[in-house]
């Protein structure tokens, strides 16, 4: 069987700002909410920015699938086919 696998940095996903999955940006963020009395977890801070939660905005699955030399080869994540966002409701 042959599947689609892509270098990491090629999919989506890795145009997203790095800000919007650092620690340092979700822990600002999770401070605030906390201090303001809303939901202030890792899930509420996905769901909030419209990051992709099946793969942690990452835009692929867990487990590389394949290897080009020594760089791993990922099939994009199948909710945000690779984006690494999902569009808020
Ligand atoms: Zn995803």
């Amino acid at each position: 069987m042959i599947c689609r696998a892509y270098r990491w940095e090629d999919l989506p996903s890795a145009k997203l700002a790095p800000a919007a999955t650092s620690f340092a940006q979700i822990k600002t963020w999770r401070d605030i909410e906390i201090l303001a009395g809303r939901p202030s977890g890792l899930l509420d801070y996905y769901r909030a920015h419209g990051l992709c939660i099946a793969c942690q905005a990452s835009g692929k699955r867990s487990t590389p699938v394949d290897w080009e030399g020594e760089v791993p080869l990922f099939e994009p994540c199948e909710v945000c086919a690779g984006t690494g966002k999902v569009t808020l409701n």
